[in-house]
């Protein structure tokens, strides 16, 4: 395992450190129409030499980059206070999937408007009864009546970004006479098309980052598909894929901030709470967990460095910070009584603080595979133990029970 940078990579955090001082900007706004006009400046600028999509190949107008330089850059960035990221889904998988399997058109098209923050994507998997399950999609793609267009109809759901976003990529059942898996074909659609209505969910924190997003009668032509005909659960794998490369600097704030309040917040007796037997016992645990995430994290960057793909071992960092991170914001809250779930203009700055991040922690443990997806995946790819019972896998969708 390899701890320390290498002298290339080592120059290149500096020349990094270096740009950022310079150009972070200095006013992100406060309004959800400023954020996001901040947010396309900044993608904007970045992009503009070769840090918005260190990876993406020059031929595609990227640097070239190497994946390492890419985890350095979002590593160095974290530690400044920049605007808000709606170009993740897009940037991190829609657009990685089109340039997997889009043809030159769609590539021409897309790549480089994604690239300078100019488009948004969000990516259409999830169904009310596929997600986990993403083989289930039960949203139709038929083909219009002698044409070679399709016409969708269908429902997703928890739809990050929706709300902002130009395009999506979406899944759809083309074929319910095959089994589950094979019956699947990838388009991209317009998400300004009149048929696509995005209605969006209100979450127990307030926010609303998520969306239903409805397909009625969407025409899409056949050139917006990507990938083959049945083809869709493969090109699923390349946009999940790149979700394991996103290995960015586990967020260390939270932890940092509590020791903080424990440090000022007295406990029982009136000495401070982080004198407190039991708390410096969860303390320990989080210490250890946070340690070994660390070096699961490094194993995973020196894979990188040397061209490989983290293994699916990587799933154990998502398992651990998501509970580690719920479990901890519940203990402030406790620890730091009314001012725990209160916030306002004339409260302390860590006032509510804790609260919200209590409320947003649990979602973590559901996106992007669940705690339990995630210890089946642990369980059969490193572990080796028997595979779960899967009985409907050869089974024609439509004689699935759930699948009319
Ligand atoms: C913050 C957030 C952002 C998201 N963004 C997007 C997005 O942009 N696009 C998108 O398409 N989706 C998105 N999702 C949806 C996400 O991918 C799904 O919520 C997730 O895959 C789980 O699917 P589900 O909600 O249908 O739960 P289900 O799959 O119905 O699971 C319900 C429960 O059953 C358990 N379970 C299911 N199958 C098994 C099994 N085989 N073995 C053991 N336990 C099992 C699960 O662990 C869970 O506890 C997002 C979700 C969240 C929370």
């Amino acid at each position: 395992m390899d701890f320390n940078d290498s002298p290339e990579d080592a120059e290149y955090r500096r020349n990094v450190r270096a740009w950022l001082d310079q150009n972070v900007p200095k006013k992100i706004g406060s309004t959800e129409h400023e954020k996001l006009a901040a947010a396309k400046d900044w993608q904007a600028k970045k992009a503009a030499v070769g840090y918005g999509c260190i990876t993406w190949p020059k031929e595609w107008g990227g640097p070239g980059g190497t994946a390492i330089q890419n985890v350095i850059f979002t590593e160095e960035e974290s530690n400044y206070q920049v605007p808000p990221n709606p170009f993740r889904i897009g940037l991190g998988m829609c657009l990685p999937t089109v340039m997997a399997v889009g043809d030159e058109d769609t590539k021409k098209r897309f790549v480089g408007p994604a690239m300078r923050g100019e488009e948004i994507w969000c990516q259409l998997f999830s169904e009310p009864s596929a997600g986990s399950d993403l083989g289930a999609s039960r949203t139709r793609a038929v083909r219009a009546d002698g044409k070679s267009d399709w016409i969708i109809n269908g429902q997703k759901v928890w739809t990050t970004l929706a709300q902002y976003s130009d395009y999506g990529i979406v899944i759809c059942r083309t074929d319910p006479n095959v089994p589950k898996h094979k019956g699947l074909t990838m388009f991209w659609v317009d998400m300004k098309d009149p048929g696509v209505k995005v209605t969006p969910i209100r979450q127990m924190s307030g926010g609303a980052e998520f969306n239903e997003v409805f397909l009625a009668d969407v025409r899409v032509k056949d050139s917006q598909r990507l990938g083959a005909v049945g083809g869709g659960w493969k090109v699923s794998l390349i946009t999940l894929m790149t979700e394991r490369l996103a290995v960015g600097k586990l967020s260390g704030a939270n932890w940092a901030q509590f020791l903080d309040a424990a440090r000022r917040t007295p406990g029982i007796g009136g000495t401070p709470a982080l004198k407190d037997q039991s708390l410096r016992e969860k303390l320990a645990d989080w210490y250890v967990q946070d340690e070994a995430i660390k070096h699961t994290r490094n194993r995973a960057m020196t894979a990188i460095s040397k061209g490989q793909i983290p293994g699916p071992e990587n799933s154990i960092s998502k398992i651990i910070a998501a509970t580690k991170l719920q479990e901890l914001s519940h203990a402030a809250v406790e620890m730091l009584d009314q001012y725990g779930i209160v916030s306002g203009p004339y409260l302390s700055e860590s006032a509510g603080q804790f609260h919200a991040t209590l409320l947003t922690a649990p979602g973590l443990r559901i996106a992007g595979g669940t705690d339990e997806i995630l210890r089946n995946i642990l369980a059969e790819r490193v572990l080796g133990l028997p595979g779960e019972i899967r009985v409907d896998k050869d089974v024609a969708f439509r004689d699935v029970p759930t699948g009319r």
